[in-house]
């Protein structure tokens, strides 16, 4: 049996991006994945800023900038009473855009291919072993053997469950998540929509679709479908994709030969979308401690190393997270402040703080 430098659990934003900079860097290596691409994924679609630099390490900003994508001008806030402030993005080549995560995923795992990765679809991990290195067991019946392993699997993370160190599933809120028919004149603006029983976040992703989502606690999710049901005009059997928990501890991000990326390792409100930014430079980090990690040629412990750069990703924004997660725990009181917002500068410097690039 072949034994890979570096195994991949996933193939979302994280897990590709990992893998193509291991690629890039030489490693062989293997990534994963339980679905078949191309496929949706609960998530708004919205792509901070702060994400370019990286894609451009991957030489992946013009094939992103050709796929089908909304450029977003604005971020409208409207609370419970309709009151709204809108607060403009910053235009030009290192704007927010929207892409459908089928297509960016899709674009991500292809790049990984092309640099060298083996990539295998339909493949749920199941069982892992650690032996100086990993044996890895799908449900398929497969084995494979790496040197390294990588938990990119996301908020659930197999990985992270099987190492026993996923904390015990909690009763969280739920978000649900649709394309729906853009309606007509709804423009370049991102919608965050504040609502007695959750929010809803709205964004437009190409000149047809709209990403709506949907974010509640389990018993009033029935009244917030109804209500975009209502307001989109969309029939009751519409077809939603449903994630939980929206919430969850952080785990240490990496030990001896086990490093954990993106979603795996931390989560954060969606609200203020980030994820996908944190999951492509978590990647790219944990890249650089794996190619060390391989190649031996270090004085500091690469995974030491590694979960020092990944908490420095978050220092200083996580108070952001923090302020997002009880805004939308609490919509009244974030109503309230919206109608304050109309006066004070808050919601313009908070919103600029989040899409400024950082790397
Ligand atoms: C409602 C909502 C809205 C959001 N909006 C935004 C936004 O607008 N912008 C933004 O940046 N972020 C947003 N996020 C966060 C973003 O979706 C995540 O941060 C991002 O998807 C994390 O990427 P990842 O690669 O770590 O994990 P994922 O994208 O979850 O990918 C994990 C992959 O692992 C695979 N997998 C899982 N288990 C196994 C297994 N056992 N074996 C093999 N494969 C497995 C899965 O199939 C999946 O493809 C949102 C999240 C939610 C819930």
């Amino acid at each position: 049996m072949e034994t890979f430098d570096v195994a991949i659990v996933g193939a979302g934003p994280a897990g590709s991006s990992c893998a193509a900079f291991c690629s890039l860097a030489g490693l062989r290596t293997l990534v994963l994945e339980r679905e078949t691409f191309p496929r949706e994924k609960v998530c708004g679609d919205c792509l901070n800023p702060s994400s370019w630099p990286v894609l451009d390490r991957l030489h992946l900003v013009q094939r992103v900038r050709t796929l089908p994508h909304a450029k977003l001008g604005s971020v409208e806030f409207i609370a419970i009473s309709g009151r709204r402030v809108i607060i403009d993005l910053s235009s030009g080549e290192e704007s927010e855009i929207a892409i459908k995560r089928s297509l960016f995923d899709m674009l991500l795992m292809s790049r990984a291919r092309e640099l060298g990765t083996q990539v295998y679809e339909e493949t749920t991990v199941t069982a892992l072993t650690s032996n100086n290195g990993w044996t890895i067991e799908t449900a398929r019946g497969a084995t494979f053997a790496a040197r390294t392993l990588v938990g990119a699997d996301g908020r659930n993370s197999t990985v992270a469950r099987l190492c026993n160190l996923l904390p015990r599933p909690a009763r969280e809120r739920v978000a649900l998540q649709a394309h729906i028919p853009l309606p007509p004149g709804f423009g370049d603006r991102i919608v965050l929509q504040f609502l007695s029983e959750g929010y809803s976040g709205q964004a437009p992703v190409n000149h047809d679709e709209l990403n709506l989502c949907l974010v509640s606690n389990p018993s009033k999710l029935p009244a917030l479908r109804h209500w975009a049901e209502k307001q989109f005009g969309l029939q009751q059997d519409y077809q939603w994709h449903t994630i939980t928990p929206l919430t969850r501890a952080a785990l240490a991000p990496a030990r001896d030969k086990l490093f954990l990326v993106g979603d795996a390792a931390r989560v954060v409100e969606p609200f203020t979308g980030e994820g996908i930014y944190y999951a492509l430079r978590s990647a790219e980090l944990a890249a650089q401690a794996i190619v060390k990690v391989i190649r031996g040629n270090h004085d500091v412990d690469p995974a030491s190393e590694y979960a020092e750069a990944h908490a420095a990703i978050y220092r200083g924004r996580l108070w952001i997270n923090r302020l997002a997660r009880a805004a939308v725990l609490s919509p009244r009181i974030t109503s309230f402040l919206i109608h304050v917002a109309r006066t004070q500068p808050i919601l313009r410097s908070l919103t600029a703080k989040i899409v400024t690039p950082q790397l």
